[in-house]
């Protein structure tokens, strides 16, 4: 922190309107420590959603009135401290210092948020790369039931998920997919806090295209969400990258949210072209799509998808840190950070705690689990990124 800080000029607009304070204080020695700790010395999963907490913390406490220091200091150190340790004993004596220098704690509070902003600088373009990729990824479940269900079958599942206790909604979004015959019962029956989606639909305006679902029939039925490129489609019914390029730019052109899904074959895997087919498949849609907040990323390896071989938390957080590498490259860094990139194939109950602990793994589109009662587990692994 510069000496001589001027609080009108230097700190961020909200601080601005309080009173005019112009003051030197003596943390220097503890903030040098702080300087002396960079992001390699950190594992990226551990520290970065601590950030953010300590980040939200701040905010939250510049909200209330009256805050008192040593309660909050306490807090604090119950919250924070032990969990990093030596960054988060640097930060915590360099925090010291500040609220021993400066005695009114609002006044303490947002000094070091300000100063909170600018350590993305201290540690460059990895820090701040790494703290807004946490930012806004809301974890996302979906379960597609693909060509699975009869009538009774299909109340039965949506009676379950309707009594399953699952994070709320600031957590997790979920969506389910059931075929297309059955999403009007789904959307009638199911809780209000779990959304459809369509497994698929038509590439332009319906007309005569017997036997197609087109965008604008989704929409006329509330349904918000689709599925676009699911492997099964993609190898059973010959679509192409480029098809499944312009069903996403229609679907979303219309309105629709989508899971647009990427993923390589066995033989692609071993023939060591992973990331080639992944990125071959997200270029078709990147060159048709700008705005990409309505696009979820669903990678799943075909080799995993109903063969009971789920990809190992590795293999899965390799593919996703290069999905949002080749996001950062070919599309922007925004784009990059917020969108979601969640894993498929073969997850249950058992397993998905583990993958959704990966950095990169921002949720699930499940298949066969989805028709169980574990699905509610897998939902709730939602938990895990939150407790990170
Ligand atoms: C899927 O079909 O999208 C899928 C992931 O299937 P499963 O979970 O059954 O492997």
């Amino acid at each position: 922190m510069p000496k001589g800080y001027d609080f009108i000029s230097d700190s961020p607009p909200m601080y601005r309107q309080s009173r005019h304070t112009t003051f030197e204080h003596d943390s220097h020695t503890a903030l040098a420590k702080l300087h002396t700790f960079t992001v390699d010395d950190l594992p990226p999963h551990k520290w970065r959603n601590h950030m953010y907490e300590f980040e939200a913390w701040l905010q939250a406490e510049m909200l209330k009135p009256n805050a008192q220091v040593s309660t909050d200091l306490t807090q604090f150190s119950a919250r924070f401290g032990g969990i990093l340790r030596d960054w988060w004993i640097s930060l915590g004596e360099y925090i010291q210092a500040l609220f021993i220098q400066i005695p009114d704690f609002n006044q303490a509070l947002y000094l070091l948020y300000d100063e909170f902003c600018r350590l993305p600088h201290l540690y460059e373009d990895q820090f701040r790369y790494h703290r807004q990729t946490t930012i806004g990824r809301k974890f996302f479940v979906g379960g597609n039931w693909k060509c699975n269900g009869t009538n009774e079958e299909v109340k039965k599942i949506v009676n379950v998920l309707n009594e399953g206790q699952v994070p709320s909604q600031d957590v997790v979004e979920v969506a389910i997919s059931p075929p297309f015959v059955f999403l009007p019962v789904v959307k009638d029956l199911l809780r209000p806090d779990f959304h459809v989606a369509a497994q698929n639909c038509w590439v332009k305006k319906g007309g005569a295209f017997t036997g197609e679902v087109s965008a604008e029939m989704l929409l006329n039925l509330g349904i918000p969400w689709v599925i676009l490129g699911h492997s099964e489609r993609r190898l059973i019914l010959n679509e192409s990258n480029e098809l499944v390029g312009d069903k996403v730019k229609y679907a979303l052109s219309q309105g629709l949210k989508v899971i647009a899904c990427v993923g390589e074959t066995l033989e692609q895997r071993e023939a060591g072209s992973t990331m080639d087919v992944v990125a071959s498949q997200t270029k078709a849609i990147a060159e048709r799509v700008s705005d990409w907040s309505n696009i979820v990323l669903a990678y799943e390896p075909v080799w995993a998808i109903g063969t009971g071989k789920v990809a190992t938390p590795a293999q899965a957080q390799e593919v996703h840190s290069e999905l949002r590498k080749w996001l950062h490259a070919n599309t922007s860094p925004e784009v990059a950070a917020t969108t979601r990139i969640i894993y498929g194939g073969s997850l249950n109950g058992a397993n998905c705690k583990e993958l959704a602990a990966q950095p990169d793994v921002d949720g699930f589109l499940v298949g066969g689990a989805s028709l169980k009662p574990e699905f509610i587990d897998i939902i709730k692994s939602a938990e895990v990124k939150k407790n990170a």
